[in-house]
């Protein structure tokens, strides 16, 4: 069975993030904001986001979803990397965590792309649907609860034009989707995983950033 050659440890993660990290200040200053916070963990990696931003601006995309704030770091990286008229929008359910990126999004100069929604992810995306805005849209990031994946992705691929991409975040979760479930958050992943590797709809690949990160295109 191959295997991954390289594994990432801490010299090389900080090698990689030397060479290879252009944040603009707030994107610092934000992560610095959050790294103090009881579930810093939730947030992306710089390497993540700037890869996210990259895939934004081949797509040329002016229209992004985003399922799961958290303190808007990713949301930042998405703004930043799409032009002035382009529009982010965000669904979260916590004032508390989302109001953390706030003043960052405004350091940045891109506050006026991100058009926060707190309200259920389903009830926004459904709204938008029922608005007729299938289609719309040039990418969407799912990073929300992990039992609401399917019903995120499902929403986000009729929201999605052809050849637009949904990137589904946590889809390795630390490894344990690999072994038998022991609860409901790794149980939704494997059946995710499963759907998506067999979804004809889509072309795919779940790559190793981060902690697992799969990329849908919409045929
Ligand atoms: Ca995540």
């Amino acid at each position: 069975m191959p295997h991954r050659s390289l594994h990432i440890d801490d010299v090389l993660y900080q090698y990689l993030m030397d060479q290879s990290i252009r944040e603009h200040p707030a994107q610092v200053a934000l992560r610095a904001a959050t790294a103090s916070h009881r579930y810093a963990g939730m947030q992306i990696s710089p390497d993540q986001g700037q890869f996210m931003a990259l895939l934004v601006k081949l797509l040329g995309a002016r229209r992004a979803i985003e399922v799961g704030v958290f303190t808007g770091y990713s949301a930042l990286s998405v703004a930043l990397a799409m032009p002035d008229d382009g529009r982010l929008l965000a669904c979260d359910i916590s004032d508390e965590y989302t109001r953390v990126g706030l003043p960052f999004w405004s350091q940045a100069g891109v506050a006026h792309k991100i058009d926060l929604r707190l309200a259920p992810a389903i009830e926004t995306l459904d709204a938008q649907l029922a608005a007729g805005a299938a289609g719309h849209y040039d990418f969407a990031f799912i990073d929300a609860d992990k039992t609401g994946y399917d019903a995120y992705y499902e929403r986000c691929l009729q929201l999605l034009r052809p050849g637009g991409l949904v990137a589904i975040d946590n889809t390795l979760w630390s490894g344990s989707v690999a072994r038998p479930a022991e609860d409901a958050d790794t149980a939704a992943l494997q059946r995710l995983n499963t759907k998506l590797r067999d979804d004809q709809r889509v072309d795919m690949s779940l790559l190793t950033i981060g902690d697992g990160l799969t990329l849908a295109r919409k045929r």
